[in-house]
């Protein structure tokens, strides 16, 4: 029997799956595109076709695809233990992975809670915020205030801090709505002004908001240094360092939601490291298993471990999830950190990230392209449309046109992003910047 085509495999998903994120009408025109096998970052359908995985399929491939080293490390795992429960339980590679993300903090998060996807890490610190303030006697702190244009997932809780009104709407009503602070988003300056400012004025206009109700609020949820899904909205690493001054001078908890900018995306291992600071609760997923198996984590302080250390089984943190702290994931994991301790891979990225913005200047330099930036592995720009209201058919434009020339790239409204994994090679840089461009002239032209 033959293989099936791609075509065979678009039309028989079409008939059973559910695509995530998608009005699936749409894919009417566009049929989803069967993965076949992936080798670095390469994707190959089933009729062989190949596609340049530019955005890390979702931001969470570090390390190309069929890594040879995680592959090994998860042979080997499966060997010997494929899943045992947390509760009650414990295994060497939750245990190695806590050891090591501590350290990797220099102990200050000492204490790593795991989840599976990004949205429960979400949920977990959520929860953990306010049950910490009520085990030390302050009750009333249950509020929460997130960034204008933040995204923290889908779950109710996450969507409750998330202000992307397509997203929202629908379930608006079963939504605790959260304060809503200005962002710091670096291209709101107005003129004469620069990132400084900016954050400067989201700083005040968090302040007013603590002012008004730090009796009530429990945490401050923010992405640090990049609000990716909200469009790559890039900011100065002061807004973080002044989010937790004023946290500790109105007595709220920091959540930094590292989902997307951990793991070296943002050029250093976490994003808060280029602020100086440290949050209360930092959220991990995405690239922590090397984009292998779901896998999530908070990392806690001790303070607020202590604030749970009861003989009081109502005063400790009883949530969970079937496959909190998966051996298999938590291997992948350890792999991905050892992979970035052996190839220095924050000090490889400073330059590939610099040949990628030397690559990309041609675009940047281009009339139709606004606000060109990057921070770390992540760089991104804005087309300029006559209409606004054209933002969603440029992105479905782009995203076609991209893939009929072998490159995976998906902008989000107007913003053109390039998130790819760490892996690549000169000729890769220079390919990768040349294709990019080629599919902007072919969409603008045709626009
Ligand atoms: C992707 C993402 C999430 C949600 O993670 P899921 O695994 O998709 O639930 C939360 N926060 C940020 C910043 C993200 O990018």
């Amino acid at each position: 029997m033959n293989a099936p085509t791609s075509m065979d495999l678009a039309a028989r998903s079409l008939r059973s799956v559910w695509h995530p994120c998608t009005q699936m009408r749409r894919h009417e025109d566009m049929p989803p595109i069967a993965v076949a096998r992936g080798h670095g970052p390469w994707l190959y359908d089933a009729d062989g076709r190949r596609y340049f995985d530019a955005i890390s399929s979702w931001w969470v491939n570090l390390f190309g695809h069929t890594n040879a080293r995680i592959n090994r490390a998860l042979v080997d795992q499966l060997e010997r233990l494929e899943h045992a429960m947390l509760a009650g339980f414990t295994h060497e590679p939750v245990v190695a992975l806590s050891e090591k993300l501590s350290a990797l903090t220099g102990h200050a998060l000492g204490r790593c809670f795991y989840a599976s996807d990004g949205a429960s890490a979400v949920e977990i610190a959520l929860k953990m915020s306010v049950h910490a303030w009520r085990n030390a006697g302050h009750g009333a702190k249950t509020e929460f205030i997130c960034v204008a244009g933040g995204y923290h997932g889908e779950t109710l809780g996450a969507l409750g801090v998330t202000d992307t009104a397509l997203f929202r709407a629908p379930y608006e009503s079963m939504l605790r709505p959260a304060h809503i602070a200005a962002s710091p988003d670096a291209r709101h300056a107005l003129p004469g002004e620069g990132a400084a400012e900016v954050a400067a004025r989201a700083l005040a206009d968090m302040e007013r908001l603590l002012q008004e109700r730090h009796g009530q609020v429990a945490a401050v949820i923010v992405e640090p240094l990049v609000q990716c899904a909200a469009g790559m909205a890039m900011h100065d690493a002061a807004y973080v360092a002044g989010l937790r001054a004023l946290c500790d001078a109105y007595g709220a908890h920091l959540i930094a939601d590292e989902i997307a900018v951990g793991c070296g995306r943002s050029g250093s291992f976490f994003a808060c490291e280029q602020a100086g600071v440290w949050p209360d609760f930092l959220c991990l997923s995405k690239g922590i298993s090397g984009g292998y198996l779901p896998l999530s984590l908070v990392m806690t302080q001790e303070y607020v471990y202590q604030a749970f250390y009861d003989d009081d089984v109502r005063r400790g943190f009883l949530h969970s999830h079937s496959y909190t702290g998966n051996p298999l994931a938590c291997r992948a994991a350890l792999e991905t950190l050892a992979i970035f301790e052996d190839e220095q891979v924050l000090e490889r990225n400073r330059g590939l990230a610099q040949a990628m913005e030397r690559a990309l200047q041609p675009l940047a330099q281009d009339a139709r392209i606004a606000r060109p930036r990057r921070t770390g592995m992540i760089w991104a720009c804005d087309a300029r449309l006559d209409d606004p209201a054209d933002a969603g058919a440029f992105s479905r434009r782009f995203a076609q046109e991209a893939a009929r020339r072998e490159l995976l790239l998906r902008p989000i409204g107007n913003t053109l992003y390039l998130m790819p994994p760490y892996i690549l090679g000169e000729e890769d840089v220079q390919w990768l910047a040349a294709r990019v461009h080629e599919v902007f002239d072919t969409v603008m032209e045709a626009a």
